[in-house]
């Protein structure tokens, strides 16, 4: 594991399942970006984006309706995410709708950067993730 730094951000990735093309879109398009980083992902989330940027360590969580997306928030909760690339299908009714709401929720109460579309993500890029 490289070394952290200040300009090193510890970002987490989840996409529901109609969103993980546009979250495997998304990393190629930031791949330079996301090598910077310290990656963690939800279960399916990571495996699209480690096979589809096969030189990005991603550390992957459990699936998110398998307790990932609380996983996310427990890190959160212990102040080790900088960010979350969250890209939330608002289309279909989810099994685990109320961890959905935990992870947005802690994300303010903790006041992480969340992005819930590629819209916000890419301003995250430009900005806190921009490793400059
Ligand atoms: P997944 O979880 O990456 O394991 O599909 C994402 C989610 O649905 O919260």
């Amino acid at each position: 594991m490289p070394e952290r730094t200040a300009l090193r951000k510890r970002v987490a990735l989840i996409a529901h399942d109609q969103k993980k093309d546009a979250m495997v879109a998304w990393a190629r398009q930031h791949a330079g970006m996301l090598r910077l980083h310290e990656l963690v992902a939800t279960g399916t989330t990571g495996g699209r984006v480690a096979d589809a940027v096969p030189d990005l360590q991603v550390r992957r969580l459990k699936s998110g309706p398998l307790g990932g997306d609380q996983q996310v928030g427990a890190l959160m909760a212990e102040g080790r995410i900088d960010a979350v690339i969250f890209f939330v299908d608002p289309l279909a009714p989810m099994p685990h709708d109320v961890d959905v709401k935990a992870l947005t929720r802690l994300a303010l109460v903790y006041d992480v950067p969340l992005a819930l579309n590629p819209a916000t993500a890419d301003c995250l890029a430009a900005t806190v993730l921009a490793g400059t």
